[in-house]
């Protein structure tokens, strides 16, 4: 489809984004802890969204020129 975003993830990005998802889940179905992610953490996430929200067609911020 037109429309598909297509995103290659790296096996420890992966397995982040796996967590997250699950703890996010676990959070709101039961109110369960979310554990604050390590800085190496940090930085694969941070890096997963934005470029995810590149391909959304987002700017990662107000003075994005990654989007040409
Ligand atoms: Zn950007």
């Amino acid at each position: 489809m037109k429309d598909d975003i297509t995103l290659r993830l790296d096996r420890a990005t992966a397995e982040d984004l796996y967590a997250t998802l699950y703890q996010v889940g676990e959070h709101i179905a039961a109110g369960a802890a979310i554990t604050p992610p390590t800085a190496e953490e940090v930085e694969r996430l941070g890096s997963l969204l934005q470029d995810l929200g590149h391909r959304l067609g987002r700017t990662c911020s107000p003075y994005c020129d990654h989007l040409v």
